[in-house]
């Protein structure tokens, strides 16, 4: 890609390093100080543990409203990240002006381990995903390592695909589209966050920001993400009624549309005969 240009989004809370807060983490290491000093005072080993626990979630509590700090990181993955997101809201921005609609911007967090969103609380291994309670996309920049390695889709316009189809998601919260309530609709909710992508890298390519290859990035990623691929490589088989994102040839046939298109309304993936 080609980012020089643009301007990194200020959405971005960076809670990498911070901690999420206590909940299932165990006790911190002033919990167990404090757990140690009760239980030498004679306090229960339970109550000793008890207040240690209350003590590190206070602390935790109170770290993540202090330090996670908002606005465009400095360290290089973070800044890209933030960039891609100012080129989303850029695109995005005057679809919905065009329509005469505002476009409310979502916030990224990136973070590492885990974290707690209005969601529920999330560990990296689930990979990034968005949260329409808050409208934030979370982001653990070690999938983006995991993409290079693990599933062999280098390149930075696969990382920019990964954000851009969690920005595709936000979309849909935004025009009203319902949670999914089966397999089936939820399949047809993900490919529609594929097209919508495709429609974001449609308009970065006007904008000058795509360089030759990155196509290729995006839909290599597209295959390797694949419900279908990811089966296969967890557990030998493929079960396609369980789908929840597509197989990788639907990722990649809706992927393409919106990137061909740069059209919202090309990516109706819920009137579509088949998909
Ligand atoms: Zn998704």
């Amino acid at each position: 890609m080609r980012l020089e240009d643009q301007e990194a989004s200020d959405n971005v809370e960076d809670r990498r390093g911070i901690g999420v807060g206590g909940i299932g983490g165990g006790l911190g290491v002033g919990g167990i100080a404090v757990a140690v000093i009760a239980y030498f005072l004679g306090f229960d080993p339970m109550t000793a543990l008890n207040i240690g626990q209350q003590v590190s979630q206070m602390q935790a509590d109170t770290r993540e409203v202090r330090e996670a700090p908002r606005g465009a990181p400095k360290d290089e993955a973070g800044q890209f990240a933030a960039k891609v997101l100012g080129s989303t809201e850029r695109v995005w921005g005057q679809i919905f002006a065009n329509s005469n609609a505002q476009y409310r911007r979502p916030t990224l967090v990136l973070f590492d381990g885990q974290v707690r969103s209005a969601c529920g609380m999330a560990g990296a291994a689930m990979g990034p995903f968005y949260c329409p309670g808050d409208e934030k996309l979370y982001l653990d920049l070690s999938f983006f390592r995991d993409l290079q390695t693990r599933f062999r889709a280098p390149g930075d316009f696969a990382q920019a695909y990964v954000i851009a189809h969690e920005v595709g998601h936000h979309v849909q919260k935004l025009t009203g589209r319902r949670r999914p309530g089966s397999n089936q609709e939820s399949v047809r909710l993900e490919l529609q966050a594929d097209c919508y992508a495709g429609v974001w890298g449609h308009h970065a390519g006007e904008l000058n920001q795509l360089s030759p290859g990155d196509a290729e990035e995006a839909l290599a990623a597209a295959t390797a993400i694949g419900d279908d691929r990811l089966q296969q490589q967890a557990q030998g088989r493929v079960v396609p009624e369980s789908f929840t994102h597509g197989s990788s040839a639907q990722r990649v046939r809706w992927f393409k549309r919106g990137l061909e298109s740069g059209r919202p309304k090309d990516c109706d993936t819920f009137s579509a005969a088949s998909l």
